[in-house]
């Protein structure tokens, strides 16, 4: 399930599962109900927009992220993402190109960025 969450992620989809008995909804996709214990899921496709409701500034950063660059001279910015349908997914605050004065807030719109590598990237709307 993961392994295709990640190929569909680099198809540009983010693919996640869905239980029809209770109508949760699960991204990462899991293969049964964290709720009624269904184990008839079906995929759902997320559309990649949402809001803001959780950020914090990471300075001491993961082997992956000084990789890209991140670091304690160019901290990034680590959000929960609430989608639209309703799931809140972890997510990187991507500010490159925007003003340095920008800073996430409660409720700022996003939008997925396709084409990232190991973690997954937002954008503001
Ligand atoms: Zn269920």
């Amino acid at each position: 399930m993961i392994v295709s969450y990640k190929n569909e992620l680099v198809n540009n989809r983010i693919v996640g599962t869905f239980c029809s008995k209770c109508e949760t909804k699960f991204l990462p996709p899991r293969p049964m109900c964290a709720i009624c214990n269904n184990d008839n899921l079906s995929s759902i496709e997320f559309k990649g927009t949402g809001v803001i409701v959780g950020f914090t500034k990471v300075a001491v950063v993961p082997s992956s992220m000084s990789k890209a660059g991140f670091g304690a001279d160019n901290p990034y910015w680590t959000c929960i993402i609430c989608l639209e349908e309703g799931v809140n997914i972890p997510a990187v605050l991507d500010l490159d190109g925007y003003n340095k004065a920008i800073k996430p807030f409660i409720g700022m719109s996003v939008k997925i960025e396709f084409g990232c590598k190991s973690e997954i990237y937002f954008k503001p709307l």
